[in-house]
């Protein structure tokens, strides 16, 4: 089961992620900074239980594919300034 974290910035942005390499039921997950929307996003990097080639990284929100990795701590992606700590909300499965 996954964990879901809110992540916030000084400038107000926030994104509600993963927040670190995660797997649910189903899915891998691992969580980058779109370069295109300026978002968060939790990408699909692999299936479980599947051994196919790791599905094509890409924006879920405008399918863009100019993904940077994003670890807590990391920089915000409106402002380019650190992040606060993620703070759990929820799960996944
Ligand atoms: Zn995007
Ligand atoms: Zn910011």
């Amino acid at each position: 089961m996954g964990v879901i974290n809110r992540v916030g910035c000084d400038c107000g942005y926030s994104a509600l992620v993963s927040a670190q390499r995660d797997a649910g039921t189903r899915s891998v997950t691992e969580t980058v900074a779109c370069r295109d929307c300026r978002e968060l996003v939790d990408v699909m990097v692999a299936v479980v239980g599947s051994d196919d080639p790791t599905p094509l990284r890409r924006c879920p929100r405008c399918r863009g594919s100019r993904l940077a990795p994003w670890l807590p701590g990391g920089e915000c992606p409106r402002c380019a300034e650190p992040m606060h700590e993620p703070v759990p909300v929820g799960s996944w499965d």
